[in-house]
């Protein structure tokens, strides 16, 4: 079941993330998503550097992170979500991505928009923590002009 704010971007910025995933496959590729604080409104896809070079799981290069997150905060946004691919599951959570976004640092808030390529058809979903629950649920997404 889809439920909570959906996640909304341009399909310029969902092409960019998918092909992103194409790009670095068969390795995970990884990102962020640059809105306005507490929104679900995706004004850019910043891809990062997936600092393990792993087909399995990613880590964001921390110099790059740091870069992008500096620049949305002068521009008075916000990294409101992280990205990464899957190259060999669908697009939804591993047991890893559930407990990596539970982590103390990582923001409760963060949407985890995940790119599924080279298994199956190509997709795009978006998951957040649910606070209930503490697992994630599935959230819309809406692709904007
Ligand atoms: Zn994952």
């Amino acid at each position: 079941m889809l439920t909570g704010s959906p996640l909304r971007l341009t399909r310029t910025a969902w092409l960019q993330i998918l092909a992103e995933a194409w790009r670095v496959y068969p390795e995970e590729a990884c990102g962020v998503l640059i809105g306005p604080s507490g929104s679900g409104e995706v004004l850019r896809f910043e891809p990062i550097t997936n600092a393990d070079a792993s087909t399995r799981v990613f880590t964001l290069d921390g110099r790059e992170f740091a870069r992008v997150a500096l620049r949305a905060d002068r521009e008075d946004l916000d990294v409101i979500g992280v990205v990464h691919s899957h190259t060999h599951t669908p697009a939804a959570p591993s047991p890893t991505d559930e407990s990596e976004a539970r982590k103390p640092l990582v923001p409760p808030s963060w949407y985890w928009a995940i790119a599924s390529v080279g298994w199956g058809e190509p997709e795009l979903r978006a998951h957040r923590v649910d606070p209930e629950s503490a697992g994630m649920v599935e959230t819309p997404v809406v692709l904007t002009h």
